[in-house]
Parts: structure tokens; sequence; C-alpha cells
């Protein structure tokens, strides 16, 4: 789960990190409001407007931008506000911008050398450890440094038993080339976020750019966070950062039935039981001279309710031109699955596009009798190569 940008520094700030400090506004005159805050509480004149997406490179899209009293942050906030964003992150369609988030400009009193850093935090599933990936070079992306200056990103690993030892921000500390009161305040700093992402159970904090300033203060000015969806049972409130518009509506209601839904963009809808199996499906979709629509695993209990919800969420893709139903009975009974395929087609209607089923292991035979007698239009196979082939052929109609 992604949270914004405003979420993400709220967690930092709880956490000790020093960040450029915001409030978060869904109208332009809300904007001005917050403006007037930032004025009182921090003492700004300059502010900066950002656009609340989950996407990165909002700099380059237009999406971040500079206001030099509380009137222009007002005036840009109603440009950016309702604005379809395009980054590179984004995709060619955009995202649409629902809320800005006005912050004080933190490259302030004419900052002649402002020093951006890069510094992430990730869960690194080889090593089974942390590992802090950070770089002199901030504010542009980390591919670019990667690719044209690779020796300038240094990586720490740290033991989750042990955690974070003070030799460690120490090097991260002088690797940036810091000193004095700046070192010092980086020390607390790297302390800071790695308590919010431990805290957090986050997969990835990334801060880009992390701002020394001029008088030494090291600060947050972006944030972003990727928390783990299997650790979000015990993090209540941060599931309720959650923001569904930021999401595949189509991945969101499968989500709701407990199907494990990815949207992919072929021309065959694919139901099957088991992340394997659905892997195993899609390639002999591919095989067959199709490509497939989306991976959707039902899980260990496909019923007549899950099959619906799945039929109903594959049917939304008018990409779609054949379903392929694959089915192993193990706990799972054929005859029941099939049942259920049965009752779903009839309950949705009609159903504009070739169906083919396969159903093997337990009650096979009579999950295939089933599906033949119905009087539908569904095609059973037994074999992956049966249903390879009718897959080819019903394409090719
Ligand atoms: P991103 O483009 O989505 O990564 O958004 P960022 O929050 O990183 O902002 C993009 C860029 O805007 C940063 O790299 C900074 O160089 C710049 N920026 C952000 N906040 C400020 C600010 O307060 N003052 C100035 N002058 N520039 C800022
Ligand atoms: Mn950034």
């Amino acid at each position: 789960m992604n949270v914004h940008e405003f979420q993400g520094k709220s967690l930092l700030k709880a956490y000790n990190v020093d960040i450029q400090e915001g409030f978060v506004a869904e109208t332009p005159e809300q904007a001005v409001t917050v403006a007037h805050q930032l004025k009182e509480k921090f003492g700004s004149d300059f502010f900066v407007v950002k656009a609340q997406i989950h996407a990165g490179g909002r700099g380059k899209g237009g999406g971040v931008k500079l206001a030099k009293s509380i009137e222009e942050a007002g005036k840009i906030a109603s440009q950016i506000l309702g604005m379809q964003l395009i980054t590179p992150q984004t995709g060619p369609e955009g995202k649409k911008v629902n809320r800005v988030l006005i912050a004080q400009d933190v490259y302030y009193k004419g900052e002649t050398d402002p020093k951006e850093f890069y510094i992430s935090i990730l869960l690194n599933r080889d090593s089974g450890k942390y590992t802090f990936l950070y770089s002199p070079e901030g504010g542009m992306s980390i591919e670019e440094v990667a690719e044209k200056t690779p020796d300038r990103i240094f990586t720490e690993e740290i033991d989750p038993a042990i955690g974070l030892q003070a030799y460690q921000t120490r090097n991260i500390g002088f690797k940036l080339g810091l000193s004095g009161l700046a070192f010092k305040n980086m020390q607390t700093f790297l302390t800071g976020i790695y308590e919010t992402f431990k805290s957090c159970d986050a997969t990835l904090l990334e801060i880009n750019p992390a701002l020394k300033t001029s008088d030494n203060r090291v600060l947050a000015v972006d944030c972003k966070l990727v928390l783990d969806d299997n650790a979000l049972y015990r993090q209540a409130d941060l599931a309720g950062m959650r923001d569904f518009s930021e999401e595949d509506p189509v991945e969101v209601e499968a989500g709701k039935h407990n199907l494990n839904f990815v949207k992919l963009d072929g021309n065959v809808g694919c139901m099957v039981n088991g992340a394997g199996l659905a892997m195993a499906t899609m390639d002999i979709i591919k095989l067959s001279g199709g490509s497939p629509a989306n991976f959707l695993d039902v899980g260990g209990g496909a019923n007549p309710k899950t099959v619906e919800a799945g039929f109903r969420i594959i049917l939304k893709d008018p990409a779609v031109k054949a379903i392929l139903i694959n089915i192993f009975g193990g706990i799972v009974r054929c005859d029941r699955v099939a049942n259920g395929v049965v009752e779903a087609y009839k309950s949705i209607g009609e159903i504009h596009v070739p169906v083919i089923v396969r159903l093997q292991g337990t009650n096979a035979e009579e999950a295939k009798k089933i599906i033949d007698n119905s009087g539908l239009a569904v095609f059973s196979a037994s074999s992956f190569s049966d249903a390879a082939a009718l897959v080819t052929k019903v394409l090719s109609q």
C-alpha cells in the first residue's frame, strides 16, 4: 500500500524527523487558509504547492510549483487541483490531482548552494535485511544517478535482529560529506527514518530530496512510503490512510471479494485457483496464441459467489474475447465449482464471450457432466492441452 507524501511526512514527524512543514488542501480557498497558518506557525513567506498523487516525478510534470506569496499559493493551487498530472511514473493518461500540499519553501534565505541527498531504506528480500541506499546526488531520479554516476550510490545493510548501529549512521554521514552540526542532525534524521520504516512495517521509505539547509538543518522535503500489505492487520491507523481513488477500481473491487486480481492488457480473461496454476494458465494462453487479460487467483475456497464475482470483474474489461476457467479440485470439489459456474452464468445473464472450463481433481467427471448438460455456451476441457486448443479455436472464430 502506498501513502501520500503528506501522510508519510506526518509519520516522519512523529518519529522526530525534521520535515518541510505543510498542510493539505482540497480547494484553492483552503490553500490560502493553510498558507496563512504556515506563516503564523512557521513564519513562512514563500511556499511550494505540491500535487498529492501516488507517483513520483511530480516536479518534472509541473505538479510542484513555488509561490512567492499567500495569494500566489492559492492561484497555483487552483491550477494544480483537478489537473490530470502526467509524470514519468503515471503513464500517458496521468493522474487526477484531488489534493495539494501547501508547504513552506525550505530553500529559503536565498539558499545559494542547497545540498540535496537521496536517502532510502528498503526491505531487501534477498539478504533478509534492511538496506539503506543513499547518494550525495539527490533531487534527481535515482535511476538517473545509477546510470550516470553509479559510484555515487552507497549502501549500508542493517540486520533487523541487531538494529541500526551508531557506526552505520556515522558512516552514512561521512559518505554524504557532512561535518559539524549538519553531521549531527543527519544522525538524528537517519535514526528517525529508520524508526519510521520499522514501526510502520514499511517495505520502502524514500526521501528524495533530503535537504541540508544553509543553517545545517537536515529536512525531509519529499517522502515516498510503501507499507507491507501483509502487515496492515496490525497497523489499523495506517490502513486508514489508504486512498482508494489512487488505485485501479477493478482491483479494489476484486479485493472486496478476497480475489487476488491483477489487470493485464491481453484478450483472454482467466480465473484460476492457486497462484502457481494461474501462472501456468497464463503460459498456456500465450502458447495458444492469446494473451492473458488478467491474473486472477480465486484462492482455495472457490464457490458460486467467488466465481460470480470473478466473472463480473473479468467481464468489465472490453478487451476480453474469451474466458478460461482452470480449477484444480483438491479441497474444493469440482462439481461444486461447476455448479458455481452454471449459477453465475445464469445470474449474470448474457455473457457474450466464449467460456472454456477445465476442472480437474476431485469429482472432475461429475463436473464435466454438469457443464456439458447445462445447455450453456460453455466448453469443457479435461487437459491443459485441450484447454489450449479450445482457446486457439475460439480466438480464431
Ligand atoms: P517529485 O518530483 O515527485 O519527486 O517531488 P519533490 O517533492 O521531490 O519535489 C520536486 C523538486 O522540487 C525537488 O527535487 C526540489 O528540488 C523542488 N522543491 C521541493 N520543495 C521545494 C522548496 O520548498 N523550495 C524549492 N525552491 N524547491 C523545492
Ligand atoms: Mn522527490
